[in-house]
C-alpha cells in the first residue's frame, strides 16, 4: 500500500498485507480489564485498535480482560460498551478472557505434564527474593524439581477451593537466569478466592495476564496486538507461550505478533485506574461521570464530542516514546471542533439589570440571531428585545481602563444582534454595589438596517429579563493543581485543586437553549462553550462549561 502518513503501526499492518502474512487476515482487539471506566488514555488505544482495521479492511473484536475477580464488576462491562459506541467504533464480536479457562487450564496441566510448569509453596516474598537482578541471575525455587504428579495433584487442589489464597501458585519452568526476568519462573496461575462475575464459583486457579493474553489472542486469530509502551519486555514470553501452544506445528506467519505504542498521559490528571476508582469512592468527585474526571463518561458529560477527542489522539499520534501531553492541548482540539458545530446561544451568568431608558415600555422586538456563524445551514432564530436586560456585571465599570471596550458612562456599544447604546451610568445602593445600569438606545442603529454597521469598539450580549429561564451553571476548571501529579512524592488526594468546580446558580439563558436535545453542543457567546448536564430538566436548565472560548488559563502555584 502506497499509502501517506501512516503511523508506524499502520506502516507495519500495511507491509505485512503487502507480503500476505496470515494469510493477508488483519485482526485485532481492544482488550479492557473490566475493572473501572475508561479513560482517554483507553481512548488512544480504542482508536488504534478500531482505527487500523478500520483504515486496512480488517476487523477488531472486544476482549474482556476478565481474569481477575477481585476488582472486575459487570457495570464496568457496560460502560465499556456504551463508551466505544459513543467514540465511534464498531466491534466484530465480544469475547472474554474467561471463555478460554478451560483451555488455558488444560494448556497448564500439559505444561506441568510436559515438566514445563510446577507448583511451587512459597511464599510470594520468598519468590521474589529469589528472582535475582538483570544482572544477577536467580536462584531456583526448592520446588522446581518437585515430581510431575505432586504438581499435578496440587494445580487440581489450587482449583478446588481448599488451598487458601496465596499458600501456592503455578509457575512455568523457564530459565532462571535469563537476561530478561519475565522468563525467571514466571507465575502463570493463582489463587483467587471470589466470585466471579460470570464462571461464577467454578474456578478458584486464575490465569496471569502473561499466560492469559497472547493465548487469548492465538484462540482468537488475532494477527497484531497492540498495546503499550510497558508490555515491550512481556513479548519474549508473549512468543514463547504461543511457541509452546502450537506444538511444533509450522504455523509459517500464521501468529499473532505484539506491537506497542506509548501510552497517553495528560497534565493536571490521573490515569491510573486505582486512582480513579478512589477518587469515585472517596467521594472526592461526583462520581465516574463527574465533568472533571479524565474518564470517557467524563468527557462526554462535560460536552466534548467524541470527534474532538478523537482529533486530539490524532494531533498527539503514536510513538516509541513516552511523554506527558499537555492538556490545554485536548482542549484546544475541543475549541476547534466545537467551533464548527455549536449551535450559539446568549447565556448572562453574573447578571446585572440593563434599562434602555428610551425604549417604550411594553414593547418587544424579535432581533435575529445566527446560530452557527461556521455553517450557513444551520439557520437563525429569533432573541426578544425589550426594555429591561440582563447584561454580565463585568461587561460594566464606571471608571475604566482605557482599553476597556465594554459598558462606561458616555460610551457607546453594541448590543448583540440589537441596537448600538449609550451608556448613562448607574444606580447603586448603600454600600456601593451597582444596582441597576441605564443607556439610551440610537433606533436607527438595529442590526441589519441600512446604515447600521456604524462602528463601535465593544458587543456586548444581553438576555431580556422578561424573556429568559433561570439556569444553574458550572465552571470546571483542571482536577489537580500540580502538573504530573503521578510525578509528586505527595499522596494524590493532597494535590487536587480545591477551585476545580463552582456552580452559579443565579444565571438566565435564552428559551431557545432549552428547547434543544440535550446532546445539543452549545456556545454561549463571547464565554465559551456549553452543553447540557445529565442533571438538567425543563424545569431545572443545568449547564457544564466545557471549555472557555480561549486559552485564560494560568498555572496556579502550589507549593
Ligand atoms: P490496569 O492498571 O487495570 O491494568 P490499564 O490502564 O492497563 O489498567 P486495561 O483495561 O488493561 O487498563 O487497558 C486496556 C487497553 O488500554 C490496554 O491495551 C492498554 O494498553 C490500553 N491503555 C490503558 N491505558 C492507556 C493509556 N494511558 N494510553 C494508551 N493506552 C492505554
Ligand atoms: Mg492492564
Amino acid at each position: 500500500m502506497e499509502e501517506k502518513n501512516l503511523n508506524f503501526i499502520e506502516q507495519i499492518v500495511a507491509d505485512d498485507l503487502k507480503e500476505g502474512k496470515n494469510g493477508g487476515r488483519l485482526q485485532t482487539r481492544f482488550p479492557p480489564e473490566p475493572n473501572g471506566y475508561l479513560h482517554i488514555g483507553h481512548a488512544k488505544a480504542i482508536c488504534m485498535d478500531f482505527g487500523v482495521a478500520e483504515k486496512f479492511g480488517g476487523v477488531c473484536n472486544l476482549r474482556f480482560d476478565d481474569t481477575n475477580p477481585q476488582k472486575e464488576d459487570t457495570e464496568y462491562v457496560e460502560s465499556i460498551l456504551e463508551d466505544i459506541k459513543w467514540l465511534g467504533f464498531k466491534w466484530g464480536n465480544i469475547y472474554y478472557a474467561s471463555d478460554y479457562f478451560q483451555q488455558l487450564w488444560d494448556f497448564a496441566v500439559r505444561l506441568i505434564k510436559e515438566g514445563k510448569a510446577y507448583v511451587d509453596e512459597q511464599t510470594s516474598e520468598q519468590i521474589a527474593e529469589q528472582k535475582g537482578t538483570p544482572t544477577e541471575p536467580g536462584r531456583p525455587s526448592p520446588f522446581r524439581d518437585r515430581p510431575v504428579e505432586e504438581s499435578l495433584a496440587l494445580f487440581e487442589k489450587m482449583n478446588s477451593g481448599e488451598i487458601p489464597e496465596g499458600a501456592m501458585v503455578l509457575r512455568a519452568k523457564i530459565d532462571m537466569a535469563n537476561p530478561n526476568m519475565h522468563f525467571r519462573d514466571p507465575v502463570i496461575y493463582r489463587i483467587i478466592n471470589k466470585h466471579h462475575h460470570r464462571t461464577g464459583d467454578q474456578w478458584k486457579a486464575y490465569p496471569m495476564y502473561d499466560f492469559a493474553h497472547g493465548q487469548s489472542d492465538y484462540f482468537e486469530g488475532v494477527t497484531h496486538s497492540i498495546c503499550t509502551l510497558e508490555f515491550v519486555p512481556h513479548r519474549p514470553l508473549y512468543d514463547y507461550f504461543i511457541d509452546e501452544l502450537k506444538e511444533g506445528r509450522d504455523l509459517a506467519d500464521n501468529r499473532p505478533r505484539q506491537y506497542e505504542f506509548n501510552r497517553l498521559n495528560l497534565t493536571y490528571t490521573v490515569m491510573s485506574k486505582r486512582k480513579l476508582l478512589a477518587l469515585v469512592q472517596e467521594k472526592l468527585v461526583d462520581g465516574w461521570d463527574d465533568p472533571r474526571m479524565p474518564t470517557v463518561c467524563g468527557l462526554r458529560r462535560r460536552g466534548y464530542s467524541p470527534e474532538a477527542v478523537c482529533k486530539f489522539i490524532d494531533m498527539i499520534g503514536y510513538t516509541k516514546f513516552d511523554a506527558l501531553n499537555d492538556f490545554a492541548m485536548l482542549e484546544a482540539a475541543a475549541r476547534e471542533d466545537l467551533n464548527q458545530r455549536a449551535l450559539r446561544v446568549s447565556a448572562v451568568l453574573n447578571p446585572v439589570k440593563l434599562i434602555v431608558t428610551n425604549y417604550p415600555e411594553g414593547k418587544t422586538e424579535e432581533m435575529i440571531a445566527v446560530n452557527n456563524p461556521e455553517n450557513e445551514s444551520d439557520g437563525t432564530h429569533t432573541i426578544t428585545f425589550s426594555r429591561e436586560l440582563w447584561v454580565e456585571r463585568d461587561d460594566f465599570m464606571e471608571d475604566a481602563p482605557k482599553k476597556f471596550f465594554r459598558m462606561v458612562p458616555g460610551k457607546e456599544v453594541r448590543l448583540k444582534n440589537a441596537y448600538i447604546v449609550k451608556c448613562l451610568g448607574c444606580k447603586k445602593d448603600a454600600d456601593g454595589n451597582i444596582e441597576e445600569i441605564y443607556c439610551e438606545y440610537d433606533p436607527d442603529s438595529r442590526s441589519g438596517l441600512p446604515g447600521a454597521d456604524r462602528k463601535v469598539k465593544g458587543t456586548l450580549h444581553w438576555l431580556s429579563a422578561a424573556h429568559c429561564l433561570p439556569a444553574e451553571v458550572r465552571l470546571y476548571d483542571r482536577l489537580f493543581c500540580v502538573e504530573n501529579p503521578s510525578a509528586d512524592e505527595r499522596d494524590f488526594r493532597e494535590l487536587l485543586n480545591p477551585g476545580s468546580k463552582e456552580v452559579l446558580t443565579n444565571c438566565f439563558i435564552e428559551p431557545y437553549a432549552a428547547q434543544q436535545d440535550k446532546t445539543r453542543y452549545l456556545q454561549f457567546q463571547r464565554i465559551g462553550y456549553f452543553t447540557y448536564d445529565t442533571d438538567s430538566t425543563p424545569a431545572r436548565l443545568v449547564f457544564n462549561r466545557t471549555v472557555g472560548l480561549k486559552d485564560s488559563w494560568k498555572p496556579q502555584r502550589n507549593g
